[in-house]
């Protein structure tokens, strides 16, 4: 018998996901996808591909047998998907955007889309040699697929959310003066590392730092009077965990504690918000208005959240603007935000699941303002 790691209901999910992805191209009337290495090709096949300047592409037609196009070296990397697709090696001396084309065939007279993240040169060289083809945007296929989360995938987001929100836990039994935001990040993602999710980032701004919301993490010192935030995760069978909890280091000003009374008001507003059929702008627009009213509307410059699966940023966006109905299966965050330059930022993030009664929170490691030492 054969050692297969990829066990067989969850084959049987990449069966159905290739389906449903010829399904879309029908509708969208694309008749050759192009996937290269990432989180699309991962959701459609098990296998995340491995980037390099080697090129690595699933190619899966509008009807019939997707081809896999595999460096002869990485050819057996796809052991547990000979099952799903038709794997085509090449060598070293061949060029692999020939094999794709002669793989395409009449395709490559038609609407060929390729994948978001496929390296730009790859397309390029697609595109020399299939010169009568309409180019267009592979993510336009997937999204519609990727967006919605079954029971698996759910699980493991919980699972991902449970385990960091553990960590947030232990940490504040830490002490941080005298610690640099680089000790931090250090500190969160081993705590991440050890409960056995795999740490992907840790942002963590103290003081001043607070303020940028990308801060990744300097060699600043913390001390009495900073407030921290720290924004990390890690994925969990690919699946991403994304939290973010602000933490005062000694006695809050009245200031900073009614702007985190504002942004957790905010944080809350947004999931109350959350049904099926709501406008994903709408959910920016229910913390957005909190904070408004409380006089921070400035302070407030970014979108209010993001989806969340494979991929840490993903479909759909909680943005003014994005007029996309809300459904059951969605997972995004809530992660409004304010930010004083020089001063001090203040963010709170949850990942959050649309059900058909309304969101629910994964993330439910404590939200009150808790003060360090
Ligand atoms: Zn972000
Ligand atoms: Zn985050
Ligand atoms: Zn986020």
């Amino acid at each position: 018998m054969t050692q297969t790691v990829v066990p067989a209901a969850v084959a049987s999910v990449y069966v159905d996901r290739l389906q449903r992805a010829q399904g879309e191209m029908a509708r969208q009337n694309v008749d050759l996808l192009v996937v290269g290495a990432s989180a699309d090709l991962f959701y459609l096949i098990g296998y995340a591909g491995h980037l390099s300047e080697r090129m690595s592409v699933l190619l899966l037609p509008r009807e019939g047998t997707p081809h896999y196009v595999v460096p002869g070296l990485e050819a057996a990397l796809l052991s547990d998907q000979r099952d799903l697709l038709e794997i085509v090696s090449w060598e070293e001396t061949e060029d692999p955007a020939a094999k794709v084309a002669a793989i395409a065939g009449a395709a490559s007279e038609g609407t060929v889309a390729v994948s978001d993240e496929l390296w730009t040169v790859f397309t390029i060289r697609m595109q020399r040699l299939m010169p009568g083809a309409r180019w267009s945007e592979g993510g336009q296929l997937l999204r519609p697929l990727r967006m919605i989360k079954d029971d698996r995938e759910i699980a493991l987001l919980a699972e991902a959310s449970r385990l960091t929100d553990e960590t947030w836990e232990e940490f504040l039994a830490t002490s941080v003066i005298g610690v640099t935001e680089r000790q931090v990040r250090e500190r969160l993602m081993g705590m991440i590392a050890a409960r056995g999710l795999t740490p992907t980032f840790a942002n963590v701004g103290s003081g001043p730092n607070g303020a940028s919301p990308h801060q990744s993490a300097s060699d600043r010192v913390i001390g009495p009077g900073d407030a921290i935030v720290c924004d990390w995760g890690g994925t969990l069978a690919g699946y991403h965990s994304d939290v973010t909890r602000t933490a005062h280091v000694g006695d809050p000003s009245a200031e900073f504690v009614a702007a985190y009374e504002a942004v957790l008001a905010a944080n809350q507003a947004a999931l109350d918000a959350v049904r099926p059929g709501a406008a994903c702008q709408d959910i920016d627009r229910a913390a957005r208005g909190v904070l408004t009213a409380a006089g921070f509307g400035e302070a407030f410059f970014h979108r209010t959240g993001h989806g969340l699966g494979l991929s840490v940023h993903e479909e759909p966006y909680l943005v003014e603007g994005n007029t996309l109905p809300l459904a059951a299966g969605m997972v995004f965050s809530d992660e409004p935000g304010v930010y004083f330059p020089d001063r001090f930022g203040i963010r709170i993030e949850d990942t959050v699941l649309c059900t058909e009664t309304g969101g629910r929170r994964l993330n439910e490691a404590t939200r009150a303002l808790t003060v360090m030492s």
